[in-house]
């Protein structure tokens, strides 16, 4: 079975208007930012039209590791998401 044969199992619980992962405002994104575009296995990580990285976390696997990337600088806020919403592993 493939990745992404299994991620379609998984369910998404959203907290509108309370993501749990933020990107710091930035003009230019930094190496670490940028990476994530490249890493996040949920691919919540996009480029703007400006250039700028941007989060649409709804479908976020809490992995971590775009925590750990940017632990020394700063460019996101992350925190799990409240009790209730976020993902739901292993559903079929
Ligand atoms: Fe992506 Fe993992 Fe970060 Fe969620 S915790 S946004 S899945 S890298």
């Amino acid at each position: 079975m493939k990745v992404e044969e299994k991620l379609y199992h998984n369910r998404f619980v959203v907290d509108a208007g309370r993501p749990h992962v933020k990107v710091k405002p930035h003009d230019m994104p930094s190496e670490a930012l940028l990476a994530l575009t490249r890493i996040c296995p949920a691919g919540c990580y996009a480029l703007n039209d400006k250039g700028q990285v941007e989060v649409t976390p709804d479908g976020c696997m809490e992995c971590g590791t775009c925590r750990i990337v940017c632990a020394d600088t700063g460019d996101i806020e992350w925190n799990y998401p409240r009790g209730g919403f976020g993902i739901l592993f292993k559903f079929g």
